[in-house]
């Protein structure tokens, strides 16, 4: 029963959101304790390492994280030739580096962060740890992904998810660009390979009923792959994860009378469509760290605001993939398959995307 009153606000999660979160709060003035339940920040690494370069706020954040430069995208719908798109350059990053840095940011802010500490459960008498702790922030903060057990304490819960494996194996040629597959037979995801200097991220993402299938379709992509030369047979690495894909959910809520938030993965904001989700975690968290400055200091409209300000940044492009995505699984349902015309309408790379009704 320690601590019980120390910290002003509470953040769960030191991911991207949870980290950025931290810096704005101590920036802020706010007494700040963050958690994990990892024993490091940012492993085992559970991504594909690819950051769109319309971070490019965040380059000084980016900093030494960076490990090769994207320059276009590739899609390969079933067996045609890539459609090759300049549109989509970026950056392959280190993600235990960059989730190491933003961690690091925080705490020369003034936030404790603390590692291989575990939430488990929320009431209105606090946020109890797994070592007895008991804490009652005036503000708490759920970054903590996509089955945030924050977000559940105020009964918000992703609609829907993905489910991921990836492996990284030798790439054997350079390559500037992120290469996308799509297929009728990845039901609600699509496979990838992410070029990360000497190695590849190869991976396929599918609605959970599907999970069964992913070993297998990672691993048809990875044969495609060897026999053209391109990565090598090796798997040096193993990764998977859930990807929250049914769009954002209401961020704020109160238990008793802390105010509670949520940023990143835990307010649905990754891309139903692409998955990605760093960009959005990391300014998710910023809003949500100023709003609870903003609520220590008395402003009653600071959770409000923080909704607002998300849908402003992030609800139209969710809106249209959560759409896109929806009208793609609707063919499947209705005993279809989906055709290449309807493929690429789902995916943002194509026109079709961007211009459907
Ligand atoms: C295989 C895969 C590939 C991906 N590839 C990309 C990509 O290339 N580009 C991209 O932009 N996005 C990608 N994403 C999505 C991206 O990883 C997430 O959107 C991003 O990590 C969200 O950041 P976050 O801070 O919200 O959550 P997270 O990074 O998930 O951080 C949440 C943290 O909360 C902690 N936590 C959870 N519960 C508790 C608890 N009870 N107590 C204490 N701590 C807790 C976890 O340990 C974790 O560190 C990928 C996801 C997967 C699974």
């Amino acid at each position: 029963v320690s601590e019980a009153r120390e910290y002003d606000v509470v953040i769960v999660g030191l991911g991207p959101a949870g980290a950025s979160a931290a810096a704005t709060a101590a920036v802020g003035g706010a007494r700040v304790l963050a958690v994990d339940r990892k024993v490091s920040a940012g492993e085992p690494v559970q991504c594909a390492e690819f950051v769109p370069s319309l971070i490019d706020v965040d380059r000084g954040v980016l900093g030494e994280a960076t490990r090769q430069p994207i320059s276009a995208m590739q899609t390969f719908v079933e067996e045609a030739p890539a459609a090759h798109q300049p549109r989509f350059p970026g950056w392959m990053i280190d993600r235990a580096a960059f989730d190491g840095a933003l961690v690091r940011m925080a705490r020369r802010a003034g936030a404790v962060c603390r590692f291989g500490s575990v939430v488990r459960s929320i009431s209105a008498a606090g946020v109890v740890l797994a070592s007895g702790d008991r804490l009652r922030p005036r503000v708490l903060i759920g970054a903590d992904g996509p089955r945030s057990i924050i977000g559940r304490s105020i009964g918000r819960v992703n609609r829907a998810l993905v489910e991921t494996r990836q492996i990284t194996v030798p790439l054997l040629r350079p390559h500037a660009a992120t290469d996308i597959f799509l297929s009728s037979t990845a039901v609600g995801g699509y496979a990838w390979m992410f070029p990360k200097r000497d190695v590849a991220h190869v991976g396929a993402g599918l609605a959970p009923p599907l999970r069964a299938r992913l070993k297998s379709v990672v691993a048809d992509l990875h044969r495609r792959l060897v026999a053209e030369g391109r990565t090598g047979k090796d798997v040096l690495a193993t990764t998977g994860g859930a990807i929250p894909v049914g769009g954002m959910l209401d961020p704020v809520g109160c238990v008793g009378d802390t105010l509670v938030a949520l940023a990143g993965d835990a307010a649905g904001l990754a891309n139903p469509v692409s998955g990605a989700g760093i960009h959005a975690a990391v300014v998710s968290g910023r809003l949500a760290g100023a709003a609870a400055v903003r609520w220590l200091a008395g402003r009653a409209d600071a959770g409000s605001d923080y909704r607002d300000e998300l849908a402003e940044c992030f609800g139209a492009s969710l809106d249209r993939a959560l759409a896109r995505r929806s009208r793609l699984l609707a063919t499947y349902h209705n005993g279809g398959q989906p055709r290449p015309s309807d493929l690429k309408r789902g995916w943002i790379a194509f026109d079709e995307y961007w211009n459907a009704a």
